[in-house]
């Protein structure tokens, strides 16, 4: 039963195919059509059987023929097929108005016949515009006007009462069905109104979001463009710099260690700070390179363990660690799948930081540690350094981005935002909390895989 329902509704449903868009009133008028017309086909079969009997019974052979012309129409309406939507609705309003017709002139004023009237009427209001349903509540005035005048004639019932108040009767009763027909096209539209607003305000913002997600995915698109095209131009500019850039440091150191007593106090001085200029050079090309090499090839990932990687970082500094009588404090690490080499890159960068910006004349403590979370591999590293102002927290993992001046703190401004870019790579993040004087905290997540 429940699988003929479904196949019946769906056959209706693709009969009665609206040729609006979704997001128009007119499709929502044809939709209530049709799912009017599914309700009242089967619907139609109880009123029909009763109505065929009596009428047999009673020898009303008009209610009769009358039951089964309109049953072939809504039938047809139903189910014909390739005919269109419009068709459809005409046929259903004249098989209405059919109804209506035979019971006035069979049933007489008392008779269900001016419900049939005000029924069309309130259909043409959910169907069509206001202005055909108004056509409609003409129509019912005009066909109650007519019978009204018709009734002195006789041409309808029986004589039981005078004249004078059969007609009051009629014109009593349909005045009622007359108001009401001119009622409904005026108030479902309003209802529509509603409708028609919300899905007019739905589609302006479906459309503004549209065009704003197309203009972000072209930004994305030349961001992502120019990012590749400046990390190839990072590349090619420092690896090609590679080379004079040692030369330049090679003669220069020969030149302090040869040719020193044949410079003067100033000439001396020139010439260190000529080496040193030359050193951070070497410096910023080295990490530009590092940063531009990070994605390039696929890296290979197998477990590692992060306290090993910690313990061969802080034999690398331990020249700094020992010259600033630093402490570091290391909880025991996991051991994690992960890229050996990029893994150290981030927890080297981290902790040189974590050494440098520590507070002049305060020995550096710096702790490394793990919070636990299901999804990731969660670390830390924190110092009781100089602290960051909150409104750098971002900036800082920007490539060139540092907030103090070379002479005093010396750097490129690379490290921080190699550590971004291996975390991104990972699929992960980083981030910092940190408070001025007092220290920073550096939080990296990976996706434990
Ligand atoms: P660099 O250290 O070479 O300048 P980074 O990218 O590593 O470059 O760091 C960017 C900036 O972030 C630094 O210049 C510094 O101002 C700030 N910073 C990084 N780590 C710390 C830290 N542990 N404490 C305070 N400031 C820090």
């Amino acid at each position: 039963m429940k699988q003929l329902w479904i196949s019946y509704v769906s056959h209706v449903t693709r009969l009665f195919q609206s040729s609006y868009d979704s997001k128009t009133l007119p499709y929502w008028r044809d939709r209530i059509f049709a799912d009017m017309i599914i309700y009242i086909l089967p619907l139609s079969i109880i009123a029909l059987i009763p109505g065929l009997l009596l009428s047999y019974k009673y020898e009303l052979y008009g209610i009769f023929f009358g039951d089964i012309i309109v049953f072939a129409l809504v039938f047809c309406c139903g189910f014909l097929p390739k005919i269109s939507l419009n068709a459809r609705k005409i046929l259903f309003g004249i098989a209405v108005y059919t109804v209506a017709l035979t019971m006035l002139y069979y049933l007489g004023s008392f008779g269900p016949g001016l419900v049939y009237l005000l029924a069309i009427t309130f259909f043409v209001s959910l169907t069509y515009p206001r202005k055909q349903a108004l056509w409609t509540a003409w129509i019912n005035l005009g066909i109650c006007l007519l019978y009204g005048l018709l009734i002195p004639y006789n041409i309808f019932e029986s004589e039981t009462l005078s004249l004078f108040d059969r007609q009051l009767n009629w014109f009593g009763i349909s005045s009622n069905m007359i108001f009401l027909s001119f009622l409904f096209p005026f108030l479902v539209p309003r209802l529509y109104t509603g409708l028609q607003t919300h899905i007019e305000s739905q589609n302006r913002l479906e459309k503004e979001l549209k065009q704003e997600q197309m203009k972000l995915r072209e930004s994305m698109r030349k961001l992502e463009d120019k990012n590749v095209e400046l990390e190839q131009y990072a590349f090619i500019a420092s690896h090609d710099l590679q080379e004079p850039l040692r030369t330049i440091t090679s003669f220069l150191t020969l030149l302090k260690e040869r040719q020193a007593d044949k410079f003067d106090e100033k000439g001396l001085k020139y010439l260190r700070l000529a080496l040193e200029g030359a050193q951070n050079m070497r410096m910023t090309v080295q990490d530009l390179l590092e940063f531009s090499s990070i994605g390039e090839e696929n890296p290979e990932f197998r477990n590692v363990d992060i306290n090993e990687v910690i313990e061969v970082i802080q034999s690398l500094l331990n020249k700094t660690i020992s010259e600033q009588k630093a402490t570091i404090q290391v909880e025991s690490l996991p051991v994690i799948k992960t890229n050996q080499r990029l893994i150290s890159q981030v927890f080297l960068n981290l902790i040189t930081n974590a050494l440098k910006y520590s507070k002049p004349g305060v020995p550096p403590v710096v702790k490394i540690g793990q919070v636990f979370n299901e999804e990731y591999w969660h670390f830390y590293v924190s110092d009781n350094g100089i602290g960051i102002e909150e409104e750098y927290f971002e900036k800082i993992f920007v490539i060139f981005q540092r907030l103090h001046d070379k002479n005093i703190y010396s750097g490129t401004g690379i490290g921080l935002a190699i550590v971004k870019k291996i975390s991104d790579n990972f699929g992960g993040k980083v981030w910092v909390e940190s408070i001025v004087n007092e220290g920073s905290i550096f939080h990296i997540q990976i996706p434990r895989i």
